[in-house]
């Protein structure tokens, strides 16, 4: 079926037409991505710092569509959350992030990343039944539920009331939650407030700023201080040079992110991270 988008006014542009039926066509082709296990995750080591131990992951979902080839999440995540599919696609997603812990969890017992994060968005949030599911998936898995991380956005978060009860309903399960992004969306801090937020992960677009004296250095140095206040953690995202890792080091920051230290990688990379314990 061709998707015209709905209200868009896109008859009128050839160019904007083409537009749309290159994204009808990644759209229909997304919906048929996870039978044909076109879909898989990578895994970003959030380190400690400074030594950059392991102290947990986030899981980024991968399509390998079959002419293209690597599709953005960037790109088709977008696209799978205006047309509903993020839904199915989000199950998926949670699913296998919970099925990697726990097989992590038998093999490398108390050496398994302890955090899995993974990235919820604003529909999945408020799709009536998703913190039932959650429920089920705790329940069938067994995996210890302060193992699982779920990354929302405060412009999700923000939109609805009905999303500030999810997030309410996911932190009463047992998750802890992250406010991803932190600094890019419609920030208020009194999120922080109304939200049983326990992680805030710092924006690339101040992390990047944070070796100099831009206003950007001043925001990370002073949201160190909000969540020590707060009690709650810290994470750096997009760090990139050592030199930054210091600085957020020196500033306080204990909790790290970025290609500095390590890429989004496939699960049996992380596991070379990784040790048996001998007494078993
Ligand atoms: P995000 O949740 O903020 O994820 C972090 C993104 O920053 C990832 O891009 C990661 O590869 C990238 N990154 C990490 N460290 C660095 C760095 O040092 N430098 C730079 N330049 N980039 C860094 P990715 O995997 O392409 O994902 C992009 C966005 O797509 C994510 O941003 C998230 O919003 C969305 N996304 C990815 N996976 C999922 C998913 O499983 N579910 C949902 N709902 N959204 C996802
Ligand atoms: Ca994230
Ligand atoms: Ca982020
Ligand atoms: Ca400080």
């Amino acid at each position: 079926a061709k998707n015209n988008g709905g209200g868009r006014c896109t008859w009128f542009d050839p160019i904007m037409d083409q537009l749309a039926d290159a994204d009808a066509k990644l759209a229909a082709d997304l919906r048929q991505a996870i039978t044909r296990d076109e879909l898989f995750l990578l895994y970003q080591p959030i380190v400690e710092l400074p030594h950059g131990r392991l102290a947990g992951v986030e899981a980024l979902v991968r399509w390998r569509h079959p002419e293209q080839g690597l599709v953005s999440p960037a790109t088709f995540i977008p696209l799978a959350e205006r047309n509903g599919y993020i839904i199915e696609l989000g199950r998926w997603i949670l699913r296998e992030a919970v099925r990697q812990a726990t097989e992590w969890e038998q093999t490398y017992g108390e050496n398994a990343p302890e955090k899995v994060s993974v990235n919820i968005s604003a529909r999945q949030l408020r799709e009536p039944g998703f913190v039932e599911e959650v429920a089920e998936l705790l329940r069938t898995s067994g995996i210890n539920p302060h193992r699982l991380v779920a990354e929302v956005t405060e412009t999700a978060v923000l939109g609805t009331g009905e999303a500030i009860e999810a997030v309410r309903d996911l932190h009463a399960l047992g998750l802890r939650i992250a406010l991803d992004d932190f600094g890019t969306g419609q920030s208020s801090l009194s999120l922080l407030v109304d939200c049983p937020v326990k992680v805030l992960k710092v924006d690339k677009s101040f992390v990047d700023g944070v070796t100099g004296s831009s206003a950007q250095a001043v925001i990370v140095d002073g949201l160190i201080g909000i969540t020590e206040g707060l009690q709650i953690e810290a994470v750096a995202e997009g760090v990139e040079t050592a030199d930054q890792a210091y600085r957020l080091h020196k500033m306080g920051y204990r909790l790290a992110q970025g290609f500095h230290f390590a890429r989004p990688m496939a699960g049996s990379d992380i596991e070379l991270l990784l040790t048996v314990p001998d007494h078993q």
